[in-house]
């Protein structure tokens, strides 16, 4: 994403439209609002109103640069709560996501002695899940130890896991207080981020200042787990969320402000300055790239572009620089922007009444975006063709209704999948 310094004077057009309207349009294109909240543990380090402001500026400015600015985007700050405050509601715990995904948990008691790590049935579902890279790749990640099959890293990258966890366990944020908390509170894990995420209505993004664990044992990605373990920030489902169309994202200041030896970025050369930078337009843009645009983590588009995951391996603050030595859009991003505008125009039109475009946008938005996209691309091109149907129902095109119903059947009942 590029943060655009939206001229002043569309930012005003923008902020006096209807503030229930998430999607709008003037002479400048179209445009989109983000509601922004601060979740932080205060026991951590936080960021200031002027930090959220640069931060936000920053990511707009790189999201309009490497990913164009035809679609404007306004951040509404919704100030600050603490963490466990954004947890009270624990009602995502009764929906069926969530409990699937609880079966998948990394028990931080139990460690290797978790019985389901030694099924048959879970090293075959991790080693299915390994071999969507290449063995000489994985071997980068356990230099020296012996690599010869994909059973080698399944065992290696176990080994790694239970002793990150056993790390991340050990660390400390004071003489006396640890910064894992015993019980584990949600906040602290993944999984249950990945369910209120997916339960909650009121954000689309999150900044938080804690540790979460990647507890996530059914994609166990080898530079996460080689890494720290943690999770730096993220894009989720969240259906209930109309701006980003079913998703929402979660920024991570932790390993940037934390200052725990080890784990955070404690050298001292860096400012407050190129923090807030690296967080806006490295970690956030890129993140809102999975989000908005549906992009995936991509290998071919060239350095510079924001979705190149070879940065998420690198120091931040290279990836960050290597990021902005060229300021050009990347090409090879366009066929998702451009699927994306189809969706955006269709909610404007069903915002105006005008149904039967809005269901011909969506369908034309379905047809235009790559088979790859972040997450899984059934789960979204079926919401996709919903939208479609209902605009469709509402401007009674029995026609339209049946090819939706169509494209919907094609793409089969059991499609949804945790990221
Ligand atoms: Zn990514
Ligand atoms: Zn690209």
């Amino acid at each position: 994403m590029k943060r655009v310094i939206i001229s002043i004077l569309s930012v005003f057009i923008l902020i006096l439209l209807n503030a229930s309207q998430i999607y709008s349009k003037d002479k400048c294109g179209l445009g989109v609002t983000l509601d922004a909240i601060r979740a932080f543990d205060d026991r951590l380090p936080v960021l200031s109103d002027e930090d959220m402001k640069a931060i936000l500026e920053e990511a707009k400015r790189i999201i309009s640069i490497k990913l164009g600015d035809r679609i404007k985007i306004i951040f509404r700050d919704n100030g600050t709560i603490s963490l466990e405050d954004l947890f009270k509601d624990r009602s995502y715990r009764k929906i069926d996501f969530y409990k699937r995904l609880t079966a998948w948990q990394y028990d931080l008691n139990l460690t290797e002695i978790l019985l389901l790590l030694h099924t048959k049935k879970f090293k075959e579902y991790i080693i299915r899940f390994l071999k969507q890279w290449d063995i000489n790749s994985l071997k980068s990640f356990f230099p020296d130890k012996n690599i010869n099959n994909y059973d080698d890293v399944f065992y290696n990258l176990m080994s790694v896991y239970h002793n990150r966890i056993k790390w991340l366990k050990s660390l400390k944020i004071s003489d006396n207080e640890k910064l894992v908390l015993e019980p584990l509170p949600p906040h602290q894990s993944f999984i249950e981020w990945l369910g209120y995420m997916w339960n909650q209505d009121q954000y689309d993004i999150v900044f938080t200042n804690g540790l979460i664990i990647y507890d996530l044992l059914i994609s166990p990605y080898p530079h996460c787990i080689c890494k720290h373990a943690k999770v730096g920030g993220c894009s989720f489902f969240s259906p209930k969320r109309v701006p980003l169309d079913g998703r929402s994202l979660m920024v991570n200041i932790f390993g940037e402000y934390g200052n725990i030896e080890g784990i955070c970025d404690t050298r001292e050369n860096i400012s407050r300055e190129l923090k807030n930078k690296i967080l806006g337009g490295f970690v956030f843009a890129h993140e809102f790239g999975h989000a908005f645009y549906m992009l995936p983590d991509v290998y071919d588009h060239g350095d510079t572009c924001l979705m190149n995951t070879s940065f998420h391996t690198m120091d931040n603050v290279k990836g960050y620089n290597l990021l902005i030595s060229d300021l050009s859009p990347c090409a090879k991003c366009q066929p998702w922007i451009v699927a994306k505008e189809y969706s955006v125009k269709a909610r404007l039109a069903y915002e105006k009444g005008d149904y039967e475009k809005a269901g011909e946008l969506y369908l034309k938005g379905a047809s235009e975006t790559p088979k790859l996209v972040d997450a899984n691309y059934k789960f979204y091109i079926k919401g996709v063709y919903e939208k479609a149907l209902n605009a469709f129902q509402k401007a009674n095109n029995k026609y339209g209704e049946k090819k939706c119903r169509r494209m919907i059947k094609k793409l089969g009942e059991k499609i949804w999948r945790s990221e």
